[in-house]
């Protein structure tokens, strides 16, 4: 060996030995989310701080399940609106349910997205800073506490992430049929792959979301958009209503979540049977009331409408009516609010476009 030879063999093994990556290899298979490293086939309960800011502190309750081989990353999101019960127990009843051991890749569970909103009680806002965590993506870190909530789940969940489901119920004093969003459209990636795990749903709706401009995305950005943004296939789960905790709800969530690990490639167990066809439907258009006051809807209840159909009327505290909402398109109301409260913006209504298919 030459002298050169030699030199060089030695300082290669010093920059090795110098070297922390080298020196102490990390375990390839660990799952690293918020700071924390999770081996292979193990589960974590974590709480991602959510620090104190302006207005205070509070906490992001997650569940990691990581696999013992390889696959894909499953974000499933509850309770981005607090008061939405169904999918904050369907949150906890899979954390019990998926077991790592059987399991390719990973299932973060973010068990309640919004802990102001859910302890507060709160439909529709988290009520220290009176913000809608669902308008607020890609959030803040040094913005109020929806937004420092928002920027963690963009950042440590959504970003980790190969596919992103987020579950909501109908709200508080809001009516709903329960369906599933798949984004589509030029900016929204892999359109087939959510739609096949939303028919995995076997809900009675889907509607497709199309993604044909960057402002559509910009625009109150919630969680869903926040995942096409980052380039993740990403389907919106909605079942249940007016802050119910119905156990039929939960299970139908369970049911979807446990089938898109199937649809997935993350477990080998076979996809259980989703129920009939679905109605689909290209996208939605909200009906906004113009007048706050006492709202009378004709019908709070999912329903197809005609063209120029009564919605229902608002009459303001004197009981004079101010305001008659009718149906702009004939289409299928698939959610709103029931009243009596109305502020002047609130979408009444929610009416889905029918499509004879994608
Ligand atoms: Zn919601």
């Amino acid at each position: 060996m030459s002298m050169i030879r030699r030199l060089f063999l030695a300082a290669l093994a010093l920059l090795v030995a110098g070297s922390p990556a080298l020196a102490a290899p990390s375990d390839s298979s660990a799952f690293v989310i918020a700071g924390h490293s999770i081996a292979s086939g193990t589960r974590a309960d974590l709480r991602i701080a959510v620090p104190a800011g302006a207005d205070g502190e509070t906490f992001i309750p997650v569940t990691v399940l990581h696999g013992t081989k390889p696959g894909k990353v499953l974000a499933v999101v509850a309770g981005v609106h607090g008061f939405e019960f169904a999918s904050i127990l369907a949150a906890e009843r899979l954390a019990e349910r998926v077991d790592p051991a059987q399991l390719a890749g990973t299932l973060v569970l973010v068990r309640v997205a919004n802990i102001p909103g859910f302890e507060g009680r709160s439909p529709n806002v988290n009520p220290v800073d009176r913000k809608n965590l669902n308008r607020v993506f890609p959030g803040d870190p040094k913005g109020s506490q929806t937004q420092r909530i928002a920027d963690l789940i963009a950042r440590e969940v959504v970003a980790r992430s190969d596919f992103l489901m987020d579950v909501h119920s109908g709200d508080g004093a809001e009516f709903l049929d329960a369906f599933v969003g798949a984004y589509g459209g030029p900016l929204a990636t892999d359109f087939p792959l959510a739609l096949k795990v939303a028919r995995g749903f076997g809900f009675p709706n889907i509607v497709r979301y199309a993604m044909n401009t960057q402002a559509q995305i910009d625009s109150g950005r919630s969680l869903n958009r926040q995942g096409v943004a980052m380039g993740k296939p990403t389907i919106l789960v909605e079942i249940g209503q007016n802050g119910s905790r119905e156990e039929s709800h939960v299970a139908a969530i369970v049911a979807g979540v446990e089938n898109a690990l199937s649809i997935l490639g993350m477990c080998s167990v076979p996809m259980r049977d989703a129920a009939g066809p679905a109605r689909l439907f290209e996208g939605s258009l909200g009906v906004k009331a113009s007048h706050s006051g006492v709202y009378h809807p004709t019908l709070p209840a999912p329903r197809l409408l005609a063209k120029g159909e009564l919605i229902g009327i608002i009459r303001d505290y004197t009981g004079r009516e101010v305001e008659r909402l009718t149906s702009p398109v004939d289409g299928y109301a698939l959610y709103g609010i029931t009243g009596p409260p109305v502020e002047a913006g609130d979408d009444v209504v929610t009416i889905a476009i029918p499509a004879t298919g994608f």
